[in-house]
């Protein structure tokens, strides 16, 4: 078996409590200097067969299975989580470059938190009877069934846990097809789960390409329940094929979120929270990448904003020191020069970076700020998903509003202001499904998490989650005469 930092990785399925080869196996490397990981078993429609049929089989004794023995087995994988936290990160960042000091601090303590607040909310989900002309309304979550679970690259185990937690602690048997450029974390969280006492085909994971593992799961009719993260195309593709089956559907998608600085804000804080765009090297879908700068204090901002970023130390994820590290894949590092190459060729100007890190090689793009862009360009209007940032100037509230929704997304934005009245009429005004005022990232599992427009479909986070993960039922008693 392959070894990531000596700690054993199983690039095979987990299908019905068991590991499942394929005939063929991928390449998975590493970001941070492109060696080879391990080899990954190339699923497609046999293997996803094979686990929808596990996760059907296990489904009725799942669901069956009484809230309080789900949530303890749910609390179990978290202890599990837990106590591999520091194998679990250094394989993370291993396989997809993100800092391990984030993984370590915050990711991963994540994982595990994903875990206990689900479990604790299906405890207490519930208790909604009432009364319509002497008839009672028993409101039920009932488990909807196999649920296929698709996450993407850049968040691999805390992304794809905010989907099982919830889908799991509901009484649903799961179906994950991890990114093929970030298998790892999957796999190992499969052991835990095992070792947490989690029935066999409860949780399966099918690893493998996206349009042979990816697209054979989503048209699987079988499958009561999609949820996606990714990408607006591949959303595209996703929902087209849960139409033939009518299959609900949940899709987290990409964003181009505003970050909209006026004259009154606190411009310490509001460099502060512009340089956290650059975190995991640009490649989060909440990013603010839009600078939108009030005119009056633009030049101080950049010539600020400019001296922190420059300050940011570049370099290997696995450093505790490093604040960026490498982007995921060539392919991707392509895609994200393209878009700087383009704007440039077009006039723009960068104002620091524009291309990738020399000094370092292989996948590193140098921290880079956008100015002068031509309005309605791809470079202020296209998800780069890497350490690129626009900036864009603005007067007045009503500019800033335009500006701000003037893309086909509506992710999220993040508004730094003085003023609470301004900060309240200008949120009011936002198409986001997440507006942070004077702070940024600050995530509550019971809060709403989805995205407007584009940006993707439905909420998740708290009653959400079981909302869409249950069959949502209301049995209506007429009075019992006796
Ligand atoms: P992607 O769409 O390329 O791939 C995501 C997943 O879909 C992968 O597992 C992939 O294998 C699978 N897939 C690809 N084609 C498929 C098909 N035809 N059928 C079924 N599955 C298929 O996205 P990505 O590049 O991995 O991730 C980056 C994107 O994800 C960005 O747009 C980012 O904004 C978005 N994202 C959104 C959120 C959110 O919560 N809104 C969070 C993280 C990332």
């Amino acid at each position: 078996m392959a070894t990531v930092a000596g700690i054993p990785v199983n690039g095979d399925h987990w299908i019905g409590g068991e590991r499942v080869s394929s005939p063929t196996t991928f390449d998975d490397h590493s970001p941070i200097d492109q060696s080879l990981l391990a080899q990954i078993a190339r699923g497609g429609p046999a293997e996803v067969d094979a686990a929808v049929t596990a996760a059907q089989a296990a489904f009725p004794a799942w669901a069956a299975t009484s809230r309080q023995e789900r949530a303890r087995l749910l609390h179990a994988i978290a202890d599990g989580v837990e106590a591999r936290l520091e194998d679990l990160a250094i394989v993370e960042t291993t396989d997809n470059g993100a800092l391990l000091r984030s993984h370590l601090r915050g990711v991963m303590p994540r994982v595990a938190h994903n875990f206990r607040f689900f479990a604790d909310w299906l405890l207490d989900l519930g208790h909604e009877d009432f009364e319509t002309r002497g008839h009672t309304n028993h409101v039920s979550w009932d488990p909807a069934g196999v649920c296929a679970l698709i996450t993407p690259w850049n968040a691999p185990l805390m992304l794809a846990t905010w989907k099982i937690a919830p889908a799991l602690a509901a009484g649903n048997t799961v179906v994950l097809k991890p990114a093929e450029w970030t298998p790892l974390t999957a796999s190992l969280l499969a052991d835990i789960t095992a070792e947490a006492g989690l029935p066999a085909g409860v949780f399966n994971v099918v690893q493998g390409y996206g349009a042979e593992a990816g697209a054979a799961l989503v048209a699987d009719p079988r499958v009561r329940r999609i949820s996606f993260t990714g990408s607006v195309p591949t959303a595209r593709t996703i929902a087209a094929a849960a139409a033939a089956n009518l299959t609900p559907l949940s899709l987290e998608l990409g964003g181009k979120s505003p970050l909209i600085v006026f004259a009154d804000a606190d411009l310490d804080l509001a460099v502060n929270l512009a340089v956290e765009q650059y975190d995991n090297a640009g490649q989060v879908c909440l990013a603010g990448t839009r600078l939108l700068v009030e005119e009056a204090v633009a030049e101080e901002f950049t010539a600020r904003f400019v001296e922190r970023a420059q300050a940011l130390k570049q370099g290997d994820p696995r450093d505790l020191t490093t604040d960026l590290g490498p982007n995921i894949h060539p392919k991707h590092v392509e895609r994200i020069d393209g878009f700087v190459q383009r704007a440039l060729d077009a006039g723009a100007k960068a104002v620091i970076g524009g291309g990738p890190n020399t000094d370092l090689g292989g996948l590193f793009y140098r921290p880079t700020l956008i100015t002068g862009a031509e309005p309605g360009s791809e470079i202020l209007t296209e998800e780069v998903f890497g350490p690129v940032l626009t900036v864009q100037t603005f007067n007045g509230e009503e500019e800033a509003v335009e500006l701000a929704n003037g893309t086909r997304f509506g992710l999220a934005a993040t508004l730094i202001t003085g003023d609470q009245e301004r900060a309240e009429r200008v949120s009011s005004q936002l198409v986001a499904g997440t507006v942070w005022v004077n702070c940024f990232f600050v995530r509550d599992l019971k809060a709403p998490f989805g995205g407007s427009r584009q940006s993707g479909v439905g909420r998740e986070g708290g009653t959400w989650s079981f909302d869409f993960y249950c069959d949502v039922k209301n049995t209506v008693s007429a009075p019992w005469v006796r």
